[in-house]
């Protein structure tokens, strides 16, 4: 019987690995690490080829080439978001680590790239790839004191060469903060993840599936606001968002995917006033 192996502990110490190698520097880079680390640990079975590959319908891909007695690890090339790319790349290496000899071929969709599929071993490799490439010790520190913006955020994405997404998802793991990440697409609820903090505020009030909030960022593009207050957030009060608090939504839009992830930073003292949503703070931005 294979013993399982646990993707955080496992990517931990590969990160290590890096370090010590390569001293604090970012962001990792996972196909280098990935063909050094295979070479030295499985010699009879490495990544033997790592290429950028138009794969139809799918990110990335790990498959055992019989006849050469090396994996081949392929990922969708991105030109224009590099970080998606090592995120894939990372997340097939966390395949080969943790499940080489469970199969000799893995396809892997944009959702099981994200981290949001059912598949146990998908949301493995995908743990994998976000405790190799975003080592929480550093993280923490690059937030610690600061506003969180998708300004921010998406700083940290380009330090450890994720997408902005990724860096989302990967704070809300460690955050003290109350906060949920909603990912929409065609108006619709398609996914969510809150902060441990947010859980008990969020608990039975978001479902996939159902409509996004016709007075979400997500939804109503508002003409007024800039670019950067999309970034920074709008103030809702309670109840434009299902949650029973008020929230600031930060939003992107991406045409290309058809999908949307708001990013709501919950008022979390708000509690104490849960009858008083005040109207007027859907036009205050916060200034930083
Ligand atoms: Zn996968």
């Amino acid at each position: 019987m294979i013993q399982a192996l646990s993707p955080a502990r496992e990517a931990i110490k590969m990160a290590q690995l890096w370090r010590v190698v390569h001293g604090l520097t970012f962001p990792i880079n996972a196909g280098a690490l990935a063909q050094e680390w295979s070479r030295n640990v499985a010699p009879e079975a490495p990544i033997g080829e790592l290429q950028a590959r138009e794969l139809k319908g799918f990110e990335g891909g790990l498959f055992w080439l019989k006849e050469r007695k090396v994996w081949a690890l392929l990922y969708h090339p991105h030109p224009d978001l590099p970080g998606r790319s090592n995120f894939t790349v990372a997340h097939e290496f966390g395949h080969y680590v943790l499940h080489r000899k469970l199969q000799e071929a893995f396809q892997c969709s944009q959702s099981a790239t994200l981290g949001i599929t059912g598949a146990r071993i998908e949301r493995e490799a995908d743990q994998f790839a976000s405790y190799l490439l975003m080592p929480i010790d550093d993280y923490t520190q690059q937030v610690r004191g600061r506003r969180i913006t998708l300004d921010l955020l998406g700083e940290c994405a380009d330090r450890y060469g994720v997408s902005l997404t990724a860096s989302i998802l990967k704070w809300l793991e460690f955050t003290d903060q109350a906060a949920v990440a909603v990912m929409g697409r065609e108006g619709m609820l398609h996914w969510w993840k809150a902060s441990g903090s947010a859980k008990k505020y969020t608990f039975g009030t978001l479902q996939e599936g159902m409509e996004l909030p016709l007075g979400s960022l997500a939804v109503c593009a508002d003409q007024a606001l800039s670019t950067a207050d999309y970034r920074s957030g709008v103030e809702h009060p309670e109840g434009v968002w299902p949650i029973r608090l008020p929230v600031r939504e930060m939003v992107v839009l991406s045409d290309r995917y058809d999908m949307s992830i708001s990013l709501l930073v919950l008022d979390a003292p708000g509690v104490e006033h849960p009858d008083a949503p005040d109207e007027d703070m859907t036009t205050t931005l916060p200034s930083l």
